[in-house]
């Protein structure tokens, strides 16, 4: 394979503000678009009366309605027992669980990275940062690179899928406000996806996620508030992914397994911890840049356009034949889920399936609750998986247990949703890949 973009030589990116990478959000304007990552609108600036149920704002088409912030009683409830969002989490007062489950794991921190520290700021700024060429830690935004060295005893990183011609359909950064568009498309198509969900978004959103479990996507964690995860502290590290899970549990009653370093930023101290909390670290091997880029730093529409006709391209010219790309794109905003959607019929026609990250990796148990199975890749290959029409009844809130309707023989994602609580180390999603990431 050929990269089209390499790493930043790390020369170049002392002394910048890295923007570059998955989509260096450091440089984006939040508030440029409604349900952009970012803190929402306060509703007393938007007016209007927003969604109050799942069905109300799943079935609204008018992204004002969609986008006008609301409170959902089970998780104001709880909300006091998790960080302030858009903030770097920390462990929260009295919360044993955390601080006894981040005291082992620290502890093997402290033995393995004794002077692994935090580098830059968690804006992504990397000034000064001095850092060796050989690359001890993994750190992909130093080199791209997604394969630790053995004596780590950590697993490479997911670049791609091991299914040739299967296109890894994932969205990072939900869920968006205004998604109803994209998730209907979804729903008219019989696509699922994987759905990287910010914690603080899901409590921006929760309706918005419920639909994304009751449409039988798969939610992997995409870190509480968004930052460059190697320059937080074990400590915040920890929780940025502790809170984003408990926030997924305690909403739709599953335990994520995997998640999604923002910007791709991962070295092998955090690659530890969430090994430690059992995710698994998915990447990307191609990049539609279909995100903040777009529009500006040159990043023109017809580059994004030409991005996703690459990846199309290399399907039909056989690069695809030994396995599948995991795509880079994005429930951003209204712009990035179009393009999606521009392209999905010359995707469904380039590529012989069209599956999210879990199905490629034929794992059918996503979550640690083995109540939830997805089905197996072969049910997808051989169409009996298409009916999409689960009905789910969610009983939201923490912890609670979910009124689980699923017809019989069905074999999309069962829905049986269920307030567990912890458990299941299933160890991830299997398969290490060897292979570089590859940036288009
Ligand atoms: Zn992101």
């Amino acid at each position: 394979m050929t990269m089209t973009k390499r790493a930043l030589p790390f020369a170049i990116i002392v002394g910048v503000l890295l923007c570059g990478a998955e989509e260096s959000r450091a440089c984006q304007d939040h508030d440029k678009f409604p349900g952009r990552r970012g803190p929402r609108p306060r509703r007393s600036d938007l007016g209007g009366r927003g969604p109050t149920d799942e069905a109300s704002a799943a079935s609204s088409t008018d992204v004002t309605y969609q986008c006008t912030a609301y409170s959902y009683a089970p998780l104001t409830a709880i909300q006091n027992s998790y960080p302030v969002q858009w903030t770097t989490a920390t462990i929260q007062p009295n919360d044993t669980d955390a601080t006894s489950l981040f005291g082992s794991i620290n502890a093997t921190l402290n033995s393995k990275f004794p002077t692994d520290l935090p580098r830059g700021t968690p804006a992504g700024d990397f000034s000064g940062v001095s850092y060796s060429s050989t690359d001890p830690d993994c750190w992909w935004t130093s080199t791209l690179c997604t394969t630790p060295n053995a004596s780590t005893g950590l697993p490479a990183d997911i670049t791609n899928v091991p299914e040739p011609m299967t296109w890894g359909l994932g969205f990072d950064d939900g869920p968006n406000c205004s998604h109803n568009a994209l998730y209907d498309y979804l729903l008219q198509e019989n696509l699922k996806a994987t759905m990287f969900y910010i914690g603080s978004n899901i409590f921006d959103w929760p309706l918005q996620a419920l639909r994304a479990a009751s449409d039988g996507h798969q939610i992997c964690l995409h870190t509480w508030s968004h930052q460059y995860m190697t320059a937080l502290s074990n400590e915040q590290a920890f929780a940025e992914l502790y809170y984003t899970r408990k926030a997924v549990h305690d909403l739709l009653g599953v335990t994520p397994q995997c998640w999604r370093p923002p910007y791709g930023d991962v070295d092998n101290r955090i690659r530890t911890i969430a090994q430690a909390l059992n995710l698994t670290t998915i990447i990307w091997s191609h990049d539609t840049k279909d995100d903040w880029e777009a529009n500006t730093n040159g990043v023109t529409p017809a580059m994004i356009d030409a991005n996703y006709q690459g990846i199309i391209d290399m399907a039909l010219n056989g690069s695809f034949n030994t396995f599948g790309p995991v795509v880079l794109n994005h429930e951003l905003d209204n712009y990035t889920m179009g393009e999606f959607m521009k392209y999905a019929p010359a995707i469904k026609s380039a590529f012989k399936q069209v599956v999210p990250i879990a199905t490629a990796f034929n794992i059918s148990q996503p979550y640690a609750e083995s109540s939830v199975t997805f089905p197996t890749f072969s049910q997808v290959v051989s169409g009996s998986s298409t009916t999409p029409n689960v009905a789910v009844n969610v009983t939201q809130g923490q912890g609670a247990a979910a009124a689980v309707s699923a017809p019989a023989g069905s074999v999309t994602p069962s829905k049986a949703i269920r307030g567990v609580g912890n458990g299941g180390d299933n160890g991830g999603d299997g398969a290490s890949l060897a292979v570089a990431a590859v940036v288009l």
